[in-house]
């Protein structure tokens, strides 16, 4: 397809909140703009496309938002999308607007509402945004570094108020079915001990206590422990650590703490740079595909294989984090 045929594209922001949306949604606008293809803003995820809850595009639109966290366009959930009704509709607005392409800038799940567009003839072009950093097609998702380092300076708080106390600080971060979040907190943040989802089975309380009474017999005078949100069980483990140790032990749930604030350089780097990958794509005529950003380097994949690869959680990282509790 040559560059001049491409006229029109939308571009929604869609599923959890992510920081660094915004410098994608404004990449995704001003490459547009600069190779003379207008953009129509879609309100609430894929809510706005299938109600209509649309706006034209300016480059002012865009003025002052790379530093914002959360979404200009906002986002949303959109039950309506798993319909077969749903999906039609949005397909047929789609159309109804000449719409060349859809930018999707969002994770697993709205990427997995990518899929269904697709098979109704929608060009939808992904962008991978989200704090989890769980999407597997991809080592880098737009908000894990700002995430991170919310949760770093919120451990290097408690770390302050602990280390006084001679405390304990049990602290939960987000991470609902990935420890992404939880191994690097507890990595920068120097926590003795993480429990996080992909090994829930083998980090038990148990031994976090006996880690905790072994690090005191040799001096330590004050602990933080890291638990991601999907293992749960956060003011318990801090109420059973104080019991069987009788040591004076908090719990701080940072909870969606993590998802706002100004994204941060990495956030803002990776955004530009997968927004103009994503209109740069659309202009060469690729259809159904997401950007990546793996080895160092940006890549297009094709939608349906980005659905099935397959990523792990580098185990190493927490070993480092226990060698380094010494
Ligand atoms: P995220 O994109 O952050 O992973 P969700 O999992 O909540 O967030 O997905 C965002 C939206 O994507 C959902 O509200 C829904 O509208 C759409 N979506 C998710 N899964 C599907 C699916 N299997 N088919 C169609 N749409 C889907």
């Amino acid at each position: 397809m040559a560059e001049n045929k491409i006229k029109k594209i939308g571009v929604l922001t869609s599923g959890g909140d992510a920081p660094g949306m915004n410098a994608a949604i404004r990449a995704v606008v001003r490459t547009a703009l600069f190779h003379d293809v207008d953009v129509i803003g879609i309100r609430k995820g894929y809510n706005g496309l299938i109600n209509g809850e649309i706006k034209e595009m300016h480059s002012k639109d865009v003025s002052n938002v790379m530093n914002l966290g959360g979404t200009i366009l906002h986002t949303a959930r959109c039950p309506e999308m798993m319909t077969e009704e749903g999906l039609d509709k949005a397909a047929a607005i789609y159309k109804i607007l000449s719409l060349d392409a859809l930018v999707v800038i969002g994770g697993d799940g709205s990427f997995r509402g990518m899929q269904s567009l697709a098979e109704r003839g929608v060009n939808c072009i992904g962008i991978p945004a989200t704090i989890d950093l769980d999407m597997n097609s991809t080592e880098y998702t737009i908000g894990f570094d700002t995430a991170v380092n919310t949760g770093m300076d919120a451990l290097n708080k408690l770390r302050d108020t602990s280390s006084s106390h001679e405390r304990c600080s049990v602290v939960e971060v987000m991470g609902r079915d990935a420890g992404y979040i939880a191994v690097w907190c507890a990595m920068v943040g120097g926590a003795e001990d993480v429990m996080f989802p992909e090994e829930k089975e083998i980090i038990d309380s148990k031994k976090v206590i006996q880690q905790i009474l072994e690090n005191r017999s040799i001096g330590k005078r004050h602990n933080l422990i890291v638990v991601a949100e999907g293992v749960g069980g956060t003011q318990k483990l801090a109420q059973d650590i104080q019991n069987i140790t009788g040591i004076q032990t908090r719990a701080t749930i940072l909870g969606h703490l993590q998802r706002g604030g100004s994204p941060t350089a990495v956030d803002r780097m990776h955004a530009s740079m997968m927004g103009y990958h994503a209109v740069k794509a659309i202009l060469s005529g690729e259809e159904n595909k997401v950007v990546a950003f793996n080895g160092g380097k940006y890549e297009l994949l094709d939608l349906e294989k980005a659905m099935t690869m397959e990523k792990h959680l580098d185990h190493e990282i927490y070993d480092v984090i226990k060698i380094l509790a010494i």
